[in-house]
């Protein structure tokens, strides 16, 4: 075989193998987007739950479930369980709620974002006033998927 012949048959070979990582690559990169996603989403939900605060008064509470007695001397997020029994439902004095008003919404939302010049999808972790370029061409040429 002459030395061409074997530098063709070489190089033949590292491209099925380039294909087959670009491949396994593309495979991985769609199941991180995917995750991605589902992180975002929720992001969201934790960041909704966030926009009020419960807090309980100093007083006296009853157990709900064994009806011992117990006098919390500070506030609490969330009431701490029964020295008797654990459980953690009282019988007293209301919670107030406090709603935190949202800071003004970005100009662009978290989410996926495709290059329009290369084509390259990007993940927006967080929502933003402006988009970052392109991490393949360094365009601004990003729009929302
Ligand atoms: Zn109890
Ligand atoms: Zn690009």
């Amino acid at each position: 075989m002459s030395s061409a012949q074997e530098r063709a048959r070489e190089l033949a070979r590292e491209m099925k193998k380039a294909i087959m990582e670009a491949k396994t690559a593309e495979a991985r990169a769609k199941r991180l987007g995917d995750e991605v996603l589902l992180a975002l989403a929720e992001a969201k939900k934790e960041q909704e739950a966030a926009s009020e605060i419960i807090e309980y008064p100093v007083g006296r509470y009853e157990c709900k479930r064994c009806g011992q007695g117990s006098i919390f001397s500070q506030t609490y997020r969330e009431l701490p369980a029964c020295d008797n029994c654990g459980s953690t439902e009282y019988v007293g004095a209301e919670p107030t709620i406090t709603k935190i008003t949202p800071p003004p919404p970005k100009k662009y939302h978290a989410g996926m974002y495709e290059c329009s010049g290369c084509r390259t999808r990007i993940v927006l972790p967080e929502d933003m006033d402006e988009l970052p370029p392109c991490d393949i061409c360094g365009g601004h040429k990003l729009k929302a998927v």
